[in-house]
């Protein structure tokens, strides 16, 4: 199997943290974490910001990497969103050790630095609408001015912001705001919101409270509350982290965390805001967060992909410090590499055609040996029924072949994988549709596979299964989610017009070798000369269906050649 050529990207978060415990920075510990917002289901731009954080704190001698819940916006989030990413970062294969906190939790302790800020001077109650905010605050060339409400007194802030936790006032009459700079060449420091009244209740405090902190004010207290030391995020916060540190610098709070920023995953052919993955979910265009054409860790799942695949991909990409998009082909690569050596081989037909062997005596069933994952011994082999009739792919014959088609046509020979030689003697074809629905063909029983003269050579190998003892199953088969490969940078008006109407194919009446009979949705297998699926949920006891995860062709390695003979 061929990897891709250069060696996995660098990570130079990675080189932060070790200089810092050398430097004996943050006392010689490293706690990350992991902050999800419970409104959405992660995906696998998730997944680099979990291998990450919680990888560099497996790095380390006592590192820790807590699972915190950013929740403090009251109206998106839910329980339901809570117990799915536990159960997502789980089966990535970490571990938050009973670190899981909840920023809802710090509800009290956010309010009582907000008091100490008032007290300081460094915030004040603003009774200006949201749109005169606005206005008051600039644009990227022109600085802000002052609210009028700006000079208010100590005395008068705390009156008015404890008032506003009592529920004294209406949804946006007032707002808590940091006192910094309105003319800041950074819009970010222009006295930015701490606080907003929303008369709403919240998923885990209910109506406890009616004012809640914005994001910016309530993420560095509560890494500093849980003493995180390298606060890792994403590139769009970078201009927001003089803030950061300004809230940090202005409250007294246990230890000053290190905010540091990455470039965010971007995937081709593929959406990943949440925004547009509920927009997906919710108008019907997938089935659900777990469709198997969605970059969601539930859908990547029952797509067949596995943990351990995510994370090489992951290692693979690194960590920069610059946009960029992925290719999908990457991802798929290391899925290939993975179940390469893990899932068992299996002979599978999606679209059969009869094939009559002649002269193979009727009644008579052998059962032949097949190796399970010639990659991997230790597999061991199973035994595959044969007889009179077998099926075929329809598109392994041709009955007037081109050049080099090494498979079956009329008085040509191939062979049947773990079986014999057969050759085609004749055609059957509907005589409406003129369409071939049925071949005879002769064996010859010297040829069977593992005899003396199992030797003898023809240039193609087909697998088949015996009709009397396959499974009925459905396949199918995904292609991507958007047609072009902007991915999701490209801000068009209407992005759903770029969905790919053919991302799913569903093949009925496939016939499965009869091995497959206890397959538990989650196994996974590789259907020889097709690609790797993967059992799905929606399977019964009379079909089984079956999600291609990928196919067999590796067009990553593909790609990688055709740019080495540049
Ligand atoms: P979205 O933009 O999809 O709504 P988000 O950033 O709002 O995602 P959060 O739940 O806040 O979603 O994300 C939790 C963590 O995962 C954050 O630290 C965030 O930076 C990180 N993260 C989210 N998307 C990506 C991505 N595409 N690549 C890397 N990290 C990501
Ligand atoms: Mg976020």
């Amino acid at each position: 199997m061929t990897t891709p050529e250069s060696s996995s990207a660098g990570n130079f978060i990675r080189e932060i943290v070790a200089q810092d415990l050398k430097a004996g920075k943050h006392g010689g510990r490293v706690v990350t974490r992991f902050p999800p917002e419970p409104n959405g289901y992660l995906h696998i731009g998730h997944a680099k910001s979990i291998c990450l954080n919680f990888g560099i704190a497996q790095d380390h001698p006592g590192g820790i990497c807590h699972l915190r819940f950013d929740d403090t916006n009251p109206t998106t989030e839910n329980m339901e969103y809570v117990e799915a990413i536990q159960a997502d970062v789980r089966w990535l294969g970490f571990d938050w050790d009973n670190r899981m906190f909840f920023a809802s939790d710090y509800f009290e302790p956010l309010y009582q630095y907000a008091v100490q800020l008032i007290k300081k001077g460094k915030a004040y109650v603003d009774s200006l609408s949201a749109d005169e905010i606005r206005e008051y605050r600039g644009t990227l060339i022109e600085p802000g001015k002052d609210s009028p409400y700006r000079t208010r007194s100590v005395e008068e802030n705390l009156d008015l912001f404890q008032r506003m936790r009592a529920g004294e006032f209406e949804d946006g009459t007032h707002v808590l705001r940091a006192k910094i700079d309105m003319a800041s060449p950074n819009v970010n420091l222009r006295d930015p919101v701490l606080y907003r009244i929303r008369h709403v209740a919240h998923y885990r405090a209910g109506t406890k409270w009616c004012i809640y902190p914005t994001y910016d004010y309530a993420h560095p207290l509560s890494d500093a509350i849980e003493r995180i030391t390298h606060s890792i995020c994403t590139l769009e916060f970078e201009d927001h982290r003089p803030l950061y540190d300004w809230v940090l610098d202005h409250v007294d709070v246990p230890c000053h965390p290190q905010q540091i920023e990455f470039a965010r995953l971007n995937l081709s052919h593929t959406v990943m805001s949440k925004r547009k993955l509920l927009e997906l979910v919710e108008k019907e265009h997938v089935t659900g967060w777990d469709d198997p054409r969605l970059p969601t860790l539930k859908g990547l799942r029952r797509r067949g992909y596995t943990p351990e695949a995510i994370r090489a991909f992951c290692e693979h990409i690194g960590v920069a410090k610059r946009d960029a998009v992925v290719e999908m082909a990457l991802l798929e690569h290391f899925i290939r590499e993975d179940l390469n050596r893990r899932a068992p081989r299996v002979m599978a037909v999606l679209q059969p055609l009869r094939v009559v062997i002649d002269n193979y005596p009727e009644g008579q069933v052998e059962q032949l040996e097949a190796v399970n994952n010639p990659e991997d011994p230790s597999m061991g082999t199973r035994k595959v029924p044969f007889s009179r009739v077998v099926y075929i792919e329809q598109e392994d014959f041709r009955e007037v072949p081109p050049k080099k088609f090494f498979r079956l046509a009329p008085g040509q020979e191939v062979r049947l994988r773990y079986a014999y030689i057969i050759k085609c003697v004749g055609v059957v074809k509907d005589e409406r549709t003129g369409k071939v629905v049925e071949l005879h063909c002769t064996y010859d029983p010297e040829t069977r596979s593992g005899s003396s003269q199992a030797g003898r050579k023809v240039k193609g190998t087909l697998h088949w299964v015996s009709a009397a003892h396959a499974l009925e199953a459905e396949a199918r088969l995904y292609d991507s989610l958007l047609m072009t490969d902007a991915g999701d940078t490209e801000e068009g008006r209407d992005w759903t017009t770029r969905l790919n109407p053919n991302s799913l194919e569903r093949v009925t009446g496939c016939r499965v070798e009869p091995s497959l009979a206890d397959a538990k949705p989650g196994s996974r297998y590789q259907f020889e000369r097709q690609g790797y699926f993967c059992v799905d949920p929606d399977s019964s006891k009379d079909t089984l269906v079956f999600n291609r995860t990928v196919p067999l062709r590796d067009s990553w390695a593909k790609i990688e050649k055709a740019r080495q003979e540049q």
